[in-house]
């Protein structure tokens, strides 16, 4: 996708805090983040969203999951806890139209989520 800022990010047209990647994932630092450890992890392939996904992505989703949690553990916040979200359309506020897991962790976070 042309115009999509994280198919950038992976192309290396924006600059980004990588934290981790491989041929299939790229993990970097959100850049406004919402927590002390604020991670996207995301695919290589361009995916609007969770919506879009088919069952024969779903080992690809799975890795990212296994993966978010390898950095919590590189990242520090293994023992006190995290989370991953993972908004899909309007009502979740995603902004960005490319599937990314957000890691976040560091400080007590609130439940339920605004
Ligand atoms: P969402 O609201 O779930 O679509 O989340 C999009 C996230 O992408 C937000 O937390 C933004 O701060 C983050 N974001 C947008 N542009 C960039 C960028 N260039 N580098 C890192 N994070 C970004
Ligand atoms: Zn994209």
């Amino acid at each position: 996708m042309n115009d999509c800022i994280f198919c950038k990010i992976i192309k290396k047209e924006i600059p980004a805090s990588v934290v981790y990647e491989d041929e299939e994932i790229l993990a970097f630092d959100d850049i406004r983040p919402q927590a002390p450890v604020h991670t996207l992890i995301i695919p290589k392939i361009h995916l609007a969203s969770l919506k879009e996904a088919s069952p024969e992505q779903a080992a690809l989703l799975g890795k990212i999951l296994i993966q978010a949690r390898e950095i919590a553990r590189l990242k520090g916040i293994d023992a006190t806890g995290y989370r991953v979200v993972l908004n899909t359309g309007p009502d979740s506020g995603q902004e960005v139209l490319h599937i990314h897991f957000h890691l976040l962790g560091g400080r007590r976070l609130g439940w339920p989520p605004g």
